[in-house]
């Protein structure tokens, strides 16, 4: 067997073997979020039926029947008594997150602060801040011009 060969094996090998590790941290990483989340817990919910925002005890599920197990808190809402729902594994992916009126509603207010001049949107969201920054990019323009024209009057 060539050397190059022998070399692909063995680095083929040890990729595997890294692929089963990143595997393996996963599924523990998925287990110690499901068990280390409580048996009940106060979460915030939504309703989408009802269009409301509510927090109350959510009792935990999970479901093993997948080849990754899933867990979530579930409670009911109070006016509808729907089963609702939030993610304890895939937290990211959790609807909720773009359902919630009162996250949507934060989200937006942060956005609002972290606007910057120049920014989209921010003209929008403040026409008067903006009037005074090009005011005082103006005023800036203009005293170059001022201090251009001293200069040359002096070379002079
Ligand atoms: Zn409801």
């Amino acid at each position: 067997m060539s050397v190059e060969r022998l070399k692909r094996i063995v680095e083929s090998n040890r990729e595997q073997r890294e692929r089963d590790e990143d595997r393996t941290r996963a599924e523990r990483e998925r287990e110690r979020e499901i068990s280390d989340a409580p048996e009940f817990a106060f979460w915030p919910f939504f309703c989408g039926k009802c269009r409301l925002d509510f927090e109350a005890v959510g009792h935990k599920g999970v479901n093993r029947a997948y080849s990754e197990p899933i867990a979530w808190y579930e409670a009911k809402c109070p006016k509808c008594r729907k089963r609702l729902v939030r993610r304890i594994t895939d937290r990211s992916f959790d609807p909720y997150w773009h359902e919630s009126r009162k996250v949507n509603e934060d989200r937006m207010r942060m956005a609002k602060d972290l606007l910057q001049p120049g920014d989209r949107g921010f003209d929008m969201a403040y026409p008067e801040h903006r009037r005074r920054i090009e005011a005082e990019l103006e005023r800036n323009e203009r005293d170059q011009y001022d201090r251009e024209r001293a200069e040359r009057k002096f070379i002079r």
